[in-house]
């Protein structure tokens, strides 16, 4: 079968004679729909990030069911599913509570297909559980599969602070890329804070006010943080999320957010931040948190299920995925791309 194979640091082929594998126990094989291509993808291969192993890319998948193994219950032949991301050991206290994204065991497993284990850029893949597949009824998984991450990781990071935005409250958003253009609609749909996108085109700050943002600010102007302050006042920002998480960005958060936020960096960007007891105001949270957990992937689905989100989705064929990584690098991707078998 055909697949798109991480190699090493900046090697990545397309080959076309992987084996197809063939599932036992609790395993599943997917014939998949559509596989998102995430911007992580480019820190693996751009930074080297995951060493000494070789596996199929692609951490977004969805399809349907080809073949279940002996144990398996509850699944079929047909049955169209997202795969969940975050492989988790399964046993542990988080993966009890659906929270594989910190599972005890991170830190000692290679953590899910795409990200040291084979991935869904491929024709068909091994789902290691169907603990792992969530069914999404008549969504078509071509479009689903961003679900599971560029829509999961906004929903989960917003929840934990959905108490704090309420609507005289002021909300940042900063990267309108793939997760950063569900954000804003998870936001517009569950609260009623006024929301401020920032990118660093004017086409992407378009794309923000289309999805719901009040105001688009542009994060390369040296003013930003004065622009934003200007607009909340002198309470500043409840809650940023930052979908870039570079030095600049992390700056720019530490001076937009006001007493008692949340300051969430969800994007890789390597950043730096360097803790001054008098530069963030009293009572701010700082959080790098990671995806999220598999009862939310299905409050993700109800979402989508109800049409209150949508993925702006660009698809091509899994022979075009060394061109598509490179239009990702060049910020020329809008909403998400996502391969087809
Ligand atoms: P993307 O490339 O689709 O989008 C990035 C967006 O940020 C683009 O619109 C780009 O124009 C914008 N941008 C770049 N520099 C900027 C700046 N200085 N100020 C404002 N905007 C800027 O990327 P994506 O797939 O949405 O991923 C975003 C980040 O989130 C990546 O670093 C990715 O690795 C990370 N990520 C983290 C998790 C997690 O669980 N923590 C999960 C998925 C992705
Ligand atoms: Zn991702």
């Amino acid at each position: 079968m055909k697949a798109v194979r991480y190699y090493g640091h900046k090697d990545v082929r397309i080959i076309n004679d992987l084996e197809k594998p063939k599932p036992s126990g609790d395993e599943v094989l997917l014939k998949i729909g559509g596989a998102g291509v995430c911007h992580s993808d480019l820190h693996i291969i751009d930074e080297g990030t995951v060493v000494g192993t070789t596996f199929t890319l692609g951490h977004e998948n969805a399809g349907w069911v080809e073949e279940v193994g002996q144990d398996v219950k509850g699944f079929k032949k047909g049955d169209a599913v997202l795969v969940y991301g975050p492989w988790g050991c399964g046993h542990c206290k988080p993966c009890q509570h659906s929270n594989e994204n910190y599972c005890d065991h991170q830190s000692e497993q290679a953590y899910g297909g795409g990200l040291g284990l084979n991935g869904g850029m491929a024709d068909y893949m091994l789902v290691p559980s169907s603990r792992l597949l969530v069914p999404i009824h008549d969504l078509d998984p071509v479009i689903a599969a961003p679900l599971t991450d560029a829509a999961l990781t906004p929903y989960s990071a917003i929840k934990r602070s959905l108490h704090k935005l309420m609507p005289d409250e002021y909300v940042v958003v900063i990267g309108v890329g793939g997760l950063g253009h569900v954000a804003l609609q998870i936001l517009s749909e569950m609260c009623g804070s006024t929301i401020i996108a920032c990118d660093i085109t004017p086409e992407r700050l378009e794309f923000a006010k289309s999805l719901g943002a009040a105001h688009a600010i542009n994060s390369t102007d040296k003013n930003a943080a004065e622009q934003i302050k200007k607009i909340t006042g002198i309470k500043k920002a409840k809650v940023v999320l930052d979908f870039v998480g570079a030095t600049s960005t992390i700056d720019l958060g530490t001076k937009i957010i006001g007493l008692d936020g949340d300051l969430t960096i969800v994007g890789l960007g390597g950043g730096k931040f360097e803790y001054n007891m008098n530069g963030l105001p009293f009572g701010v949270s700082m959080t790098n948190p990671y995806w999220g957990s598999r009862t939310e992937l299905m409050e993700v689905i109800g979402l989508a299920i109800q049409k209150k989100i949508h993925i702006e989705i660009e698809k091509y064929n899994l022979d075009q995925a060394l061109e598509v990584y490179d239009k990702l690098r060049q910020g020329k991707i809008k909403g998400r791309a996502v391969l087809i078998p």
